[in-house]
């Protein structure tokens, strides 16, 4: 099959156009023909690579994934070649006790699609059956894969770690990645208010379309100076954070009394500084987050069909010019989800 592999860590130019061999779908698993699969984050560490973090090599990345069901291994009897899929990028041992509870994000042996496993940056892909859930019909392949990762997400962050109360200011930081996109509509669900940064005016339209109350531009304004006007000095009750180094200072003290900074991501640093003044003074509760749950992906995609949420698709590559496409993610140039599209 064709794919885009890394065979080192390294910039851009390690991604490689190139035949692979076809996965084999062993007891249990299914084989998908890939027909769409959304950038994250995620793609870009990979590909950097971390400290002691051994990503099997070489590598195809990819997390998010919509496509039809090839073929079937030993033992899956619920779904057969031709059915539509959509996979939920979390790999558990599905036999723990959180596993058990529905808190799969919570197992030990929990890792995301792509990560230590061969992704979906091909053209053939394969998962445990479990994984593979019903396409949500009605949407096309491109808009289905925009919604996994950055939903499940952001909805694990808002409602069961913040629980999200109607009524309350949620200040959604990088309000143009795939996960911001996704937080400013949960957060409108639960009938809060956004108050949503982007660094640039074209992205903040984009904010205020997709329900944001009040914009904050990043590269000409103080995201704690407009935070205090727009709350009259009180602060927020929740930050939604993902940026990490570059804003963490400022979401701290963008904080109410009492308020909740939730994270999931550090893409701009993760060494942050913290004094705990204001951690007792204010009584604000810090609370990290890890994806979410496939039950969690399933009530998401539930709201989805009855309309409530839309996927957001900033851009559309082919395959091979998946360089490109992480490119333009680098860049930050994109309002929501970029995405490959295969044949
Ligand atoms: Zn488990």
């Amino acid at each position: 099959m064709k794919a885009i592999r890394f065979h080192q860590h390294g910039g851009i130019d390690q991604l490689r156009y190139e035949e692979a061999p076809d996965p084999k779908p062993g007891p249990g698993e299914v084989l998908v023909r890939v027909k769409a699969c959304a950038l994250n984050y995620l793609d870009l560490w990979e590909r950097r690579g971390l400290p002691g973090i051994r990503i099997p090599l070489p590598h195809i990345s990819g997390s998010d994934v919509s496509g039809v069901i090839e073929a079937a291994g030993v033992g899956v009897s619920n779904l057969k070649p031709g059915d539509k899929t959509l996979v939920c990028p979390g790999l558990s041992c599905m036999l723990c006790e959180f596993c058990l509870q529905g808190k799969d994000n919570l197992c030990r042996s929990y890792s995301v699609l792509g990560y230590y496993t061969d992704g979906g940056y091909a053209e053939f892909l394969k998962v445990p059956a479990v994984n593979a859930l019903p396409f949500p019909e009605g949407l096309e392949y491109i808009d289905a894969a925009a919604i996994p990762l950055v939903f499940m997400t952001a909805w694990h962050m808002l409602v069961d770690r913040c629980g999200i109360k109607a009524g309350e200011d949620v200040l959604v930081l990088g309000a143009g990645s795939g996960v911001g996109s996704a937080a400013i509509q949960i957060a409108k669900f639960f009938r809060a208010r956004v108050i949503a940064t982007a660094g640039s005016d074209a992205k903040l339209g984009k904010a205020r379309e997709l329900g944001a109350d009040v914009v904050i531009n990043h590269s000409r304004q103080k995201i704690r100076d407009e935070v205090k006007q727009a709350t009259g000095k009180r602060g927020v009750d929740i930050v939604f954070e993902h940026v990490g180094a570059s804003t963490w200072e400022d979401s701290v003290s963008c904080l109410a009394h009492h308020g909740r900074l939730v994270t999931c991501g550090a893409t701009t640093g993760y060494d942050v500084r913290l004094d705990i003044r204001h951690l007792f003074a204010k009584q604000i509760t810090l609370l990290g987050s890890y994806m979410g749950s496939k039950y969690e992906l399933i009530e998401v995609l539930k709201l989805v069909k009855a309309g409530h949420f839309r996927p957001v698709v900033s851009s559309v590559f082919p395959l091979k010019d998946a360089a490109r496409a992480q490119e333009q993610m680098e860049n930050r140039e994109q309002f929501g989800k970029i995405v490959l599209a295969l044949d």
